[in-house]
């Protein structure tokens, strides 16, 4: 049985007293998980040690938005998976869209990051997505497919299967406008199929792929209500503690 996965993406925001008073509601009004569901929250890497420190003994998973694909030594400003593990992360989202279009990181970069965080045992949230001129020119399967035959370049099915897939359309990431529960169960359906085509229909069935981009309260039941929609990766709605709350409900409760 695939897990029910709702990640908060917090970007750049909330310095630490703000987390700290975030994490502390959090906790406490997530006392309880099915076996299935999990909720992780991804802050900036400034707040993760007190983050860590307050989620001892909850319920709640700690991921980082980036990591360095090197193991350490002279990359200034970067993060590397020995640092995110000594301060308690299990989760890292790799290949965000904004890193991908920010920093120009390319799918040879994510694959790299994704082995290293891996053999890290840490839990790589991959991020795939097509842009709205793609879109528009009928290239999503292509660019998606792409992308992700790309950031799984050479893994084996094993580790695969300890990895979670995030189909973002960069079209639909900030903007309020979220793919319909159609569209995001078609490309959600293409990549479990490439999945189960590359590494195995044991794999593909059990690799949980979530949906992001401007995902809410109101709208999360549709989406997650698709069959190949495992949960969701929320950025802009997890900064207020009520929705990500409201969304965490309405997607633990449809848990499959
Ligand atoms: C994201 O940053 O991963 C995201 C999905 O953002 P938003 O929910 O704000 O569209």
């Amino acid at each position: 049985m695939r897990k029910t996965i709702v990640a908060g993406n917090w970007k750049m925001n909330m310095d630490v007293n703000e987390s700290e008073n975030y994490i502390k509601e959090i906790v406490a009004s997530v006392p309880a998980l099915p076996a299935t569901g999990s909720v992780i929250i991804c802050p900036p890497c400034t707040s993760l040690s007190v983050a860590a420190d307050l989620l001892k003994n909850s319920v709640l998973g700690l991921g980082a938005q980036n990591m360095s694909e090197h193991d350490g030594g002279a990359y200034t400003g970067e993060i590397s998976w020995k640092m995110l593990q000594s301060v308690g992360c299990e989760y890292v989202i790799l290949g965000h869209s904004e890193r991908r279009q920010n920093s120009g990181e390319t799918d040879a970069l994510i694959n790299l990051k994704v082995r290293k965080a891996l053999e890290a045992g840490l839990v790589p949230i991959i991020c795939v997505g097509e842009t709205l001129n793609q879109r528009e020119e009928g290239r999503t399967m292509d660019i998606v497919s792409t992308q992700v035959n790309g950031v799984l370049d050479g893994l084996t099915p094993s580790e695969v299967s300890r990895g979670v897939i995030a189909y973002e359309p960069v079209w639909a990431i900030g903007t309020g406008r979220n793919a319909t529960p159609e569209q995001a169960q078609e490309v959600h359906g293409r990549i479990r199929t490439l999945l189960s085509e590359k590494f195995g229909e044991v794999v593909g069935e059990s690799v949980s792929i979530l949906y992001g981009g401007s995902v809410k309260a109101d709208n999360v039941a549709d989406l997650i209500g698709q069959s190949d929609i495992d949960g969701s990766l929320v950025g802009g709605a997890c900064l207020k503690l009520d929705s990500f709350l409201s969304i965490v409900n309405s997607s633990i409760k449809q848990g499959k």
